[in-house]
């Protein structure tokens, strides 16, 4: 059906979901305004990988230019043991194999370069009104629309509809859910991007192949790829901690990490000096729910199914997701149901990523006999072996439209 009336639609968050929501809305016909609580729009000086789903979302958001501009294209996806140093399996997404299957690239990029892409397509968008500095507190909602109420004292937002994708720490899903704090996984990562040429010796060989390494190890791992243009190298160190406190932030730490990479071959040994300690970040998720759709609120993002990183996933499903919305709201112009039918699309698909995710995390860290049998199992496939990643490579088809 053509929309006769459009939609006021309201986005709490301004991340890589919530700018993709608020784009793939305006693109279906609805005004939208968007609300961040930072001071200015901004993501974390580190890398995101981006498997076929997400560029297929960028491409339907029309974004996938600006982003391929400075992401790089690497040529495998390599596992490699952490503690011997030996290629365990890969992937070749320059095949034949990768490209009968998938019509879309795998990408790398600096989280920085996606978000502006973003950005700025919301900002030369007529119908998108951005704001930072407005930090919803709460939101009250009865039979005509939604109340956004903020901290800095700013008057209360009206919409027809809210999309909350506020994040982990979802505000909104606190008040709608109330399934209390998220799951800490007792994980923690250091990351960062630095410039590709002080890699050096044997770690500028890896730089140089442009392949997204990853680096398996007993309760840790390390993952290395290029990003824009490969200027820049990120490196993500993430293991588990012996000593994880939930009321202390005094864990995870960086002795930690120097003690828990201790064992591993040289070439993680010589990367890890040159992994980013700005920041760490301990790894969080949630247990999935069932209801996304609270009246005329969605969550939407980590908001709706926070997901450990082990499939380097959470982006490319909140890029689904607001494909997903973009269309539902295309189709109908009354936000119940178009949101009933963006969670009935997305809901059973995000739910299984994310508790793959945790799966995965757990194959990638195995110890002693059982990461003997893993490799024994992954190094059996060939670069051509894309059976087992395909589901989560392939997004849900959109149902036809009605006639
Ligand atoms: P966020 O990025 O958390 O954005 C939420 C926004 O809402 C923020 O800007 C915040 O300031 C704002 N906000 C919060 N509360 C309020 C409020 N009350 N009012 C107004 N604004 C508010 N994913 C991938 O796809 N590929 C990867 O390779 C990958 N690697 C990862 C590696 C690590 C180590 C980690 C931790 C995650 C990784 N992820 C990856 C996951 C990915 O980063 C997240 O899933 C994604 O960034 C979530 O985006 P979002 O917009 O839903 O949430």
């Amino acid at each position: 059906p053509v929309l006769t009336s459009p939609l006021h639609i309201a986005v709490v968050g301004g991340g890589i979901g919530g700018l993709a929501a608020a784009l793939a809305t305006a693109r279906a016909g609805h005004r939208v305004t968007l609300v961040e609580r930072a001071a200015r729009f901004g993501e974390i000086g580190a890398g995101l990988q981006l498997a076929p789903n997400a560029s297929l979302a960028l491409d339907e958001l029309g974004v996938l230019p600006a982003v391929r501009a400075s992401a790089v294209a690497p040529p495998r996806l390599v596992m490699m043991d952490a503690l011997t140093g030996d290629e365990v399996t890969s992937l070749d997404l320059r095949s034949s194999a990768y490209t009968d299957r998938f019509a879309h690239p795998y990408l790398v990029t600096h989280r920085t370069d996606l978000h502006a892409a973003l950005l700025t397509a919301c900002q030369e968008h007529p119908a998108v009104t951005l704001r930072t500095g407005h930090t919803v507190t709460e939101a009250d909602q009865d039979g005509s629309g939604v109340h956004l109420h903020f901290a800095e004292g700013h008057a209360p937002l009206t919409a027809d509809a809210v999309v909350a994708a506020d994040g982990l720490h979802s505000r909104l899903r606190q008040e709608l859910v109330g399934d209390g704090e998220p799951v800490c996984s007792r994980y923690v990562a250091f990351r960062g991007a630095l410039p590709t040429g002080k890699m050096t010796g044997r770690m500028s060989q890896h730089a140089a192949s442009e392949a997204v390494m990853v680096w398996a190890g007993p309760r840790m791992h390390l993952v290395q790829y290029p990003v824009r243009r490969g200027e820049l190298y990120n490196q993500v160190a993430v293991f588990e901690s012996d000593h994880y406190t939930p009321d202390s932030d005094d864990w995870g730490t960086e002795a930690e990490l120097e003690e828990r990479f201790a064992g591993a071959c040289e070439a993680v040994r010589d990367a890890l000096p040159l992994v980013s300690r700005d920041r760490r970040w301990p790894l969080y998720d949630r247990a999935p729910i069932s209801t996304w759709v609270h009246g005329r609120i969605a969550l939407l993002g980590d908001a709706a199914h926070p997901m450990l990183q082990y499939l380097a996933q959470g982006a490319c499903q909140a890029l689904e997701d607001a494909v997903a919305l973009g269309q539902a709201l295309g189709q109908s112009a009354d936000p119940a149901e178009a949101f009933a039918a963006y969670a009935d699309r997305r809901r059973e698909r995000a739910t299984l990523v994310q508790t793959n995710a945790r799966r995965f995390g757990e194959i990638c860290h195995l110890e002693g006999m059982g990461a003997t049998l893993r490799n024994m199992l992954l190094s059996s496939r060939g670069p051509e072996a894309f059976d087992d990643i395909s589901w989560v490579w392939t997004p849900t088809p959109a149902p036809a439209p009605a006639l």
